[in-house]
């Protein structure tokens, strides 16, 4: 199984409703080490860029409008398929359709204030943990 890192953000519906804690338990149960992790407020300039693949979608602007109406907790995880691995426990975009126990099933009341983000694939966690950090902010887990 190959040790990968991956992107993710407690959006700020999830960060309003106290849910910092019980986001990060979900990471740490399913075995994923966080390695970098601050709060930041996304100007709307930063939500843009961040979520550029999204510009053409009609919901966009309601995207950006969301991502910047408060702060965000954004972390690299890392673990054994920690992308796919994230994507399982954060459950399906709309939480309508989300698996029972999952983050979004659990924790998100509709698709465009769904909690959580989490990269799509390894390119993409690349791409995306270097948007927010840098080499020296991931902390290697030896232990
Ligand atoms: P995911 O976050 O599961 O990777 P996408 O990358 O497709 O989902 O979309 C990015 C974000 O845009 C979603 O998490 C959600 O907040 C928002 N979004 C996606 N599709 C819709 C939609 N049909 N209506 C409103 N918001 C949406
Ligand atoms: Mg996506």
């Amino acid at each position: 199984m190959a040790i990968e890192r991956t992107f993710s953000i407690v959006k700020p519906d999830a960060v309003a409703k106290n849910l910092i804690g019980a986001i990060y338990s979900r990471f740490e149960n399913a075995g994923l080490k966080i390695v970098a992790s601050k709060m930041v407020h996304l100007s709307r300039a930063q939500a843009e860029g961040f979520y550029a693949e999204h510009k053409e979608r009609p919901f966009f602007g309601a995207l950006v409008d969301f991502m910047t109406s408060g702060p965000i907790m954004v972390q690299v995880l890392e673990g054994e398929n920690a992308v796919l691995a994230n994507r399982e426990i954060m459950g399906a975009t709309n939480p309508a359709e989300a698996a029972r126990g999952t983050i979004r099933s659990d924790f998100a009341n509709s698709i465009d204030e769904n909690a959580v983000h989490g990269s799509d694939a390894v390119a993409s966690a690349e791409r995306e943990i270097a948007y927010f950090f840098t080499e020296e902010e991931l902390c290697p887990r030896t232990r």
